[in-house]
């Protein structure tokens, strides 16, 4: 399949809707990224490359990044991972607090803020220096050696991260957090602030479609099993309260970020990664989306 003439077609569509929705403004730092940029990526479990746009800028991953944690922690400790973090989709935004009271501290699923923070509590307990884990986890995957996160993004989330630090807490109060509150939340601001383009991003979930194998030799990175599952989470969690939508508009698992990434995986065939900054209600690429939905519309291929 030709995927760069798609890609072509995708952005030519979508020219007139790229800038509307907003940029996150929560975190400071970010408020300042152009609301108008677009690019989308493709890489092929052969390795083949197809861009478009603004492919090759980096920009913050965020949440993207709670995909990884998670493969990270599964990685450590297993099954033993969903005795503190539940699967089910939450219904409920990346940041509430009234569910996690609800139901004792136990976090539905690994891609809001709440299951999150256990995956990075759970890096925390593992590693001296959690968030340089992730990064050193990332720069092969990603084929990128100079992967690094943004000191500034980091540290502008970490001065206004109240929900996340009221979360953290609440789940120390419940027993769910190892680790001190402060020590988690360093580390899970310095991995949302990891910096990444499309083509990266893309060439770093490729083994989600290939069974958990890296495809470049990177060797297994899960179990044909685990990857499967991680697959199924990011399909019915992955873009938040709007996962159900995406689900039926898309058809492939994804996880976006605020940043205005939003990864997705074409099982047995390849990653797939766009970014545009503004944002749709529930904190997806508002872009990004919609360019996720033609892909599947134009190339006639989707896991359905
Ligand atoms: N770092 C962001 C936060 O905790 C990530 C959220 C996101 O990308 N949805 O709020």
């Amino acid at each position: 399949m030709d995927y760069t003439e798609v890609l072509q077609q995708i952005a030519h569509e979508l020219r007139p809707v790229i800038g509307q929705g907003q940029v996150a403004s929560y975190i400071p730092e970010l408020a300042s990224v152009s609301p108008h940029h677009f690019g989308m990526a493709v890489v092929t479990i052969a390795g083949d490359i197809h861009t478009v746009g603004d492919a090759r800028e980096a920009f913050s991953i965020q949440s993207i990044s709670k995909l990884f944690t998670l493969v990270m922690a599964l990685q450590l400790e297993g099954e033993k991972v969903w005795t503190r973090v539940g699967r089910e989709p939450s219904g409920t935004p990346f940041n509430s607090l009234i569910q996690l009271e609800a139901e004792n501290g136990k976090p539905r699923n690994p891609f809001i803020n709440p299951g999150a923070l256990v995956c990075t509590d759970i890096l925390c307990t593992r590693y001296a220096v959690p968030e340089n884990a992730v990064v050193e986890f990332l720069r092969p995957l990603s084929g990128n050696r100079n992967l690094h996160y943004n000191r500034a993004v980091a540290a502008s989330e970490r001065r206004t991260a109240h929900r996340n630090a009221a979360m953290a807490h609440l789940m120390k109060a419940f027993g769910n957090l190892s680790n001190d509150v402060d020590d988690v939340l360093d580390a899970y601001c310095r991995h949302c602030a990891i910096e990444m383009n499309c083509v990266e991003l893309a060439r770093a979930v490729v083994f989600l479609a290939h069974g958990g194998t890296h495809p470049e030799g990177q060797g297994d990175i899960l179990n044909t099993s685990m990857a499967k599952r991680l697959n199924a989470l990011m399909l019915t969690c992955g873009t938040y309260d709007a996962a159900g939508d995406f689900a039926f508009r898309v058809g492939l698992p994804a996880k976006s970020g605020v940043g205005g990434g939003i990864v997705a995986v074409m099982p047995g065939e390849c990653g797939i990664c766009v970014w545009s900054p503004a944002l749709e209600p529930s904190g997806n690429s508002l872009a990004g989306s919609l360019a996720l939905e033609r892909f599947t519309t134009l190339t006639g291929r989707s896991i359905f």
